[in-house]
């Protein structure tokens, strides 16, 4: 892995935690951006070389809405960036970690993402992401 990417926070409302964060923070978040597919949709803020990212569900049947049911608002994931998911998905696997999707997914912020079981992962929700070139 090459470093840690980003911060995954589980929110209820999309506006007010934006609002809400911009004030912590001091500045507002860079983008919003809606992953259908995933029925999210994400706003990220940039602090010096880290990122946070804001989720909120956009369908009551999406993992984000199932996890806030569950445990309410917070922190939901930590992505760490790798430079080839595929590799680092085969690698993971020989290491015993369960991935959850086999074929890495394209999630917000222009990435290739691939989640781990929390259930190997002391109860933290790995997300590897790997940036899409485009050209
Ligand atoms: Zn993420």
């Amino acid at each position: 892995m090459q470093k840690m990417e980003h911060i995954g926070i589980a929110v209820k409302n999309l506006e007010e935690s934006n609002t809400l964060f911009a004030k912590l923070f001091g500045k507002k978040h860079y983008k919003i951006e809606e992953v259908a597919s995933e029925g999210v949709k994400t706003s990220f803020f940039k602090i010096g070389t880290n990122k946070i990212e804001l989720l909120e569900a956009t369908k009551t049947d999406s993992p984000i809405a199932k996890f806030i049911e569950k445990k309410g608002e917070g922190v939901h994931h930590i992505a760490f960036a790798v430079a080839n998911i595929e590799k680092e998905i085969k690698r993971l696997k020989k290491e015993g970690f369960v991935v959850l999707n086999d074929v890495p997914k394209k999630g917000a912020d222009n990435k290739l993402v691939a989640f781990l079981h929390p259930k190997n992962t002391n109860g933290v929700l790995i997300e590897l992401c790997q940036e899409i070139y485009t050209k």
